[in-house]
């Protein structure tokens, strides 16, 4: 920051041992943050120069400088393993790091005879809409400084380089700070960023790049190339880019995963994107936009993962009709170029656009591993929707218990889709995939009792438990559900009989046997598997069965 001189530095260009030592404190902060280098000095900056503009008295403007230096303390008990994270934060990583305007007024309510410390450090992140924390305060019952803090804070969050990317541009930020007018900041203190933004034209203020992190291509920058520029070549005016903005928000706190951006064009019921940027191109797996376009035909359809389709139209669809601004996200799934299935994230916005009428904006992100552990947690399988592995895992268990405490039995149906493999080969996994679900599916509307559950066991093979069942039952279900499946008629070239079928074996274990065996929820699924192998013997598309 070049223009803005410390009140606190004398006419000999010399500070106070209290500043100085102020000032080695807020350099500590900002050391344990790789993304806030200077920043605590560039916001005190910014915040003396607002104070300055808005009237108060030189004398008191070092002591304000000193308060906004510290306004981060509290980071000192933020562990550095999340202020440095890459990856989007978890909730309670996020509850850590918003603990610390808490934890900077405590400790800084021990300087007593300057109690803005204290006040600066636990209300900068406060709204003037009264979203904000700790304390949700709103409008002027926040205090002034605090008001100050908080707009030079964001305009440094977005004026800063970052590892993926430098500086935003000047216009982006600027309308950012007028977006927030109101909503995050104070209007007044608002106003006045605004003007010292519109002051300096050759956008000095800002974080200068030292040329370390400088290997970003700026195309590449989904900010850069898609926000401002394509909304201006859109011939959006500023009132309808309110619509595409980016909430400040997801540039601080989700700021260190770099989204991917696209636009979708609606007319006449027909979609089509029109500009999509390198990083979905990343996400896709296509090394270029020519790749990309072959994969979707530059389609937001040809991009989503067939199953999912229905579920997100209908979303996109309540979108536009709502003519809602504010969305909140959907996650689907989206399959790559090599094949393999991803889940993204999508932060939709609708503008309207002189050129081509309603618009999407979308911005996506890869959220893969964090879906995948949930997706254990949640017991099902997304390709099918039916319950997976790990459930089963826990359902045999909990029955096999059942048996051999209260006695009964519990049978077994283990279900595999006939030359599945063949299937995939003739037709591609994507028409393999839709056909897993749709068995899946007729499988599970076969099902009558509520107790009946089907599960993926893996591949293309089902399982059901049927606690209690007697085995000549059994068989008859497992005749219903091989029936449901025939009934769908999937074409199948190379199936033994032309549509898509599946074989059944069926396994039975009284209480009295699982008592002395040493592994009877193995030695079930054995007898449920050589009884399918049976099936398959006898020419695929039957059912055979196997007590013990
Ligand atoms: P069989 O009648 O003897 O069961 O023949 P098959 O081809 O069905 O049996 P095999 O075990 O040789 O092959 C199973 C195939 O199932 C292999 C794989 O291509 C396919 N498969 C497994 N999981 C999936 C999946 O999630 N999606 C798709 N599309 N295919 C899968
Ligand atoms: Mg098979
Ligand atoms: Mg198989």
């Amino acid at each position: 920051m070049n223009q803005i001189t410390p009140a606190h530095i004398n006419d000999f260009g010399e500070s106070s041992l209290s500043i100085q030592i102020i000032q080695i404190l807020a350099d500590i902060i900002d050391a344990k943050d790789n993304f806030s280098k200077g920043h605590s000095t560039r916001v005190a900056r910014y915040v003396q120069e607002i104070s300055r503009r808005y009237g108060y008295p030189e004398k008191i403007l070092p002591k304000i400088y000193s308060a906004s230096l510290l306004h981060d303390l509290g980071k000192i008990g933020v562990p550095e393993f999340i202020l440095n994270k890459k990856s989007k934060l978890t909730e309670t990583e996020f509850n850590i790091i918003k603990s610390h305007p808490v934890i900077g007024a405590h400790i800084l309510k021990k300087i007593s005879t300057l109690p803005e410390f204290a006040t600066v450090a636990r209300s900068h992140h406060e709204r003037f809409d009264g979203s904000g924390y700790p304390d949700g305060l709103k409008g002027t019952d926040i205090p002034e400084l605090a008001r100050i803090v908080a707009v030079a804070d964001a305009y440094d969050a977005m004026t800063s380089n970052r590892s993926y990317r430098d500086a935003l541009p000047q216009k982006y930020v600027r309308f950012e700070i007028a977006n927030g007018k109101g909503k995050q900041f104070d209007p007044v203190f608002a106003d006045i960023m605004l003007k010292m933004i519109d002051e300096d034209k050759k956008f000095k203020m800002r974080e200068i790049s030292k040329g370390i992190n400088n290997n970003i291509d700026f195309s590449t920058s989904f900010l850069v190339s898609v926000c401002p520029e394509l909304a201006l070549s859109l011939k959006v005016s500023e009132q309808e880019y309110k619509g595409i903005n980016i909430p400040i928000s997801m540039l601080i706190d989700f700021g260190k995963c770099m989204p991917g951006g696209f636009l979708v064009y609606k007319a006449k019921g027909k979609e089509e994107i029109i500009y999509a940027n390198d990083i979905v191109f990343k996400i896709f797996g296509c090394k270029d936009i020519d790749e990309f376009k072959k994969l979707t035909g530059y389609t937001f359809s040809g991009m989503v993962f067939e199953q999912d389709l229905e579920r997100i139209k209908l979303s996109i669809i309540e979108q536009i009709e709502k003519n809602d601004f504010n969305l909140d996200y959907v996650e689907y799934r989206i399959r790559r170029k090599d094949g393999k299935i991803r889940w993204i994230d999508d932060y939709g916005r609708l503008v309207y656009t002189a050129e081509y009428g309603n618009v999407f904006y979308v911005l996506i992100r890869d959220i893969t591993e964090q879906h995948v552990s949930r997706e254990i947690l949640t017991d099902v399988d997304h390709v099918t929707s039916v319950f997976n592995r790990r459930h089963f895992d826990i359902n045999i268990n909990k029955d096999i218990t059942s048996i051999i405490h209260n006695g009964g039995r519990l049978c077994m149906v283990m279900l595999d889709i006939d030359k599945f493999k063949d299937f995939n080969d003739l037709y591609g996994h994507l028409i393999g995939d839709k056909c897993l679900s749709q068995v899946a599916q007729a499988m599970q509307s076969a099902l009558r009792r509520k107790s009946d559950i089907l599960f993926r066991y893996g591949g293309e093979e089902f399982a059901v438990l049927l606690p209690g069942t007697l085995l000549e039952d059994a068989v008859k279900l497992a005749e219903r559900l091989r029936l449901a499946v025939r009934k769908l008629e999937i074409p199948h070239e190379h199936g033994p009989y032309g549509i898509v079928t599946v074989s059944a074996g069926v396994g039975m274990l009284t209480g009295e046997n699982a008592r002395v065996l040493e592994d009877p929820a193995a030695t079930l699924i054995n007898l449920a598997d050589q009884a399918l192998y049976k099936a398959k013997g006898l020419g695929r598309d039957m059912v055979a069965s196997q007590g013990n």
